[in-house]
This record gives C-alpha cells, structure tokens and sequence, in this order.
C-alpha cells in the first residue's frame, strides 16, 4: 500500500521509517508502529508528498515534538509526516518580528528572541514542542499563549494550496486554533514582539523555567498538562482534592508533584494512561460536578477503544 510514496519519499531524499515505534517520538514515551514514518526536509518534497497522499487518498498526521501526544498501543493506520531541515529556520523580519519555522523548537525561538533584545516569547520558555505544534495548540502559560504575539501563520492544506491566514482568522481560543478544523500542515509563523532589555528577558526566562522545575514531574516522561484549565479553577487542584495524587492504573500513575500531570512511571501503556484519564475524569465529575475535558491529544484512539470492547 505504501510502497509507491516510500520510494517516492526516498528519491526525495526524505527520511523513511516503516512501522516506526511512536515511543520513540511521544515525550510520553508511549505508542505503537506507524506504518511509515516520513521526515521531510524542504518545500518542493512536501509538495510531491502531500500529492501522492491526496492522489491515493492515504491517512497521515503530522507530529512536532509529540509533546501533546498520546498514541494508541496499536500505533497509527497511515503516515506521519514530521517536518525538518528548511522548515526549522528562525529569522528576524523586521525590528520586532520573527518568523519561525513550524518544526523549529519554541527553545529555539526563544533564544533568537533574547538574542536580538525582544520580550514577548519569555512565557514559551520550558515548553517542548515546535512552533507548529504550539500554534495548533495555542500554547500557553504564566498569563501568556501564542495568540497574543502570532500575527500571522503561513500552512498548506491536503491539495497542495498555501495560506497565509492572519491572527483574526486563526480562531485562536483556549489550547484551540482553527488548525483543529482542518488538515492544514503549519509551514512557519510570523510573531510580534517587544524591544526589551536582555537582562530582565533572561532572568524571567529563568524564573519560569525554576517555577516549572519545582512544581512539574520533569523526571518522569509526560505529556504536560493533561486536561484544559477548567472555568476558575485548576485541574490539579481538583484532582489533588479529590485524594487522586498517586493514584496508579497499570504504570500510568497522577503525579505526586503535579496532580495535572499523569506520568509514565515505567513501560506504560496507552491504555494504562486512557483508563487513568476516564478514570480521573468520573471521580472528578462524581466529586465535584466539573468534567474535566482532555487537553492531549489523543491518536489513534479509535483502534485502541475497539480493541477495549472486543
Ligand atoms: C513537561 C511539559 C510541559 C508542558 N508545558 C506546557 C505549557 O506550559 N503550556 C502548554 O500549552 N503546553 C505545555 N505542554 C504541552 C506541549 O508541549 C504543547 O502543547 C506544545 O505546543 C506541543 O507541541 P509539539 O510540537 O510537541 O506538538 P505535538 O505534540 O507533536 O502535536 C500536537 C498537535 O499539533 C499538531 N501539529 C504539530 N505540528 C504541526 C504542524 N506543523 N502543522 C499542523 N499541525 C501540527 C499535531 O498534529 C497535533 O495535533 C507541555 C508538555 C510537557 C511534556
């Protein structure tokens, strides 16, 4: 089925993976084969690619850091496309512009921003994703996300046509763009920053990167928060109140430290972290009448709930 984009892919000069563990690719640590796995390093390949996908109508995804990830114990039906090489480029623009990559780290963006002087990016210091990934999630923290300073998104869709939406039209809300709407592969974005003094933009950076040292279980892989900020109040908080820090099923365990993060406490499974979640989610609900909706993503899940009720 996919022998024909494999050689394709690789007369391209891509990098090809058949059944690619996901583990590999998921800070969760968690996941099964993915039929391919292609790395693409420039425009002209992503074009022949995404033709070949829309041509014989072939399932993909497309992973930054898997930072956000959750993937099925039985791994994912189709391709997934993961961005590198040209697309990881970070650049000034104007005096206080930059465009970012989409597979460029936000770690990276960040030091480009202190670099050249310009505050505005300090809130995305200590997230692991790519600028794509923190895009389509509108990331966020300390009273910030990329709403507030992306202008502008440059994607392609599955027929090969490039966009350059503005900020208006990018339906930006809480951990949502309008990427969740359609299949849209971020190519780079633009942000608008502040001039700033390089001193103070440093030593907030390492304010917040200490704040997350000691209130996040960074020894243990994850995936960040796993459940939305509900109105008012906090998923940890709750979680923590309803008596669930610790609480384990199979090896996917609710962190001690943080009550927001679930933890991979050794060879978990992606089942091992779902029913955790349901379960969280209903003694929550029971508890407090706030559901408490998922934040990560979830891929593949279908396989995984059919496999539960066979
Ligand atoms: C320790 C830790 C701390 C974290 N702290 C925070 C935090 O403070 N705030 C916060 O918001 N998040 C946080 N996260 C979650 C995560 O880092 C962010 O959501 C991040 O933006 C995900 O980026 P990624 O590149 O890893 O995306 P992935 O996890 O790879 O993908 C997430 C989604 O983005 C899509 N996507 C990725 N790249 C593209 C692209 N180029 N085009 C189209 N779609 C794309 C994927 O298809 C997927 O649906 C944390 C995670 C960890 C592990």
């Amino acid at each position: 089925m996919y022998n024909n984009i494999k050689r394709l892919a690789l007369k391209l000069g891509c990098k090809v993976f058949i059944d690619e563990p996901m583990s590999k690719h998921t800070t969760f640590k968690i996941g099964g084969p993915a039929d391919l796995f292609i790395k693409i390093f420039n425009m002209d390949s992503l074009r022949i690619i995404l033709e070949e996908i829309a041509n014989n109508n072939l399932n993909y995804f497309v992973l930054g850091k898997g930072s956000n990830l959750l993937v099925s114990d039985f791994g994912f039906r189709g391709i997934i496309l993961k961005l590198g090489g040209n697309f990881s480029a970070v650049k000034k623009t104007d005096d206080t512009k930059l465009q970012c990559g989409s597979s460029a780290s936000l770690a990276k963006a960040c030091v480009f921003a202190l670099k050249n002087n310009l505050s505005g990016l300090e809130f995305a210091w200590g997230i692991p994703g790519t600028c794509g990934g923190a895009a389509y999630m509108n990331a966020g923290a300390y009273g910030s996300d990329m709403s507030s300073i992306i202008t502008n998104c440059v994607s392609i869709d599955k027929k090969g046509r490039v966009k350059n939406t503005k900020a208006k039209d990018l339906k930006f809300s809480y951990r949502k763009s309008v990427f969740f709407e359609n299949d849209d592969i971020i190519l780079d974005i633009s942000v608008k920053l502040v001039p700033g003094d390089k001193d103070k933009i440093k030593s907030q950076m390492h304010e917040y990167i200490s704040r997350r040292k000691l209130k996040q279980p960074l020894d243990f892989p994850n995936a960040g928060s796993v459940f939305k900020r509900p109105q008012n109040n906090y998923a940890g908080t709750l979680i923590e109140k309803c008596g669930l820090k610790g609480k384990r099923i199979g090896n996917a365990m609710v962190s001690n430290k943080h009550a927001g993060f679930i933890v991979n406490a050794g060879n978990a499974t992606c089942k091992d972290v779902t029913d955790l979640i349901k379960f969280v989610q209903n003694d929550v609900f029971n508890k407090t009448g706030v559901f408490l909706e998922k934040e990560v993503i979830i891929l593949g899940e279908k396989i995984w709930a059919m496999s539960q009720n066979n």
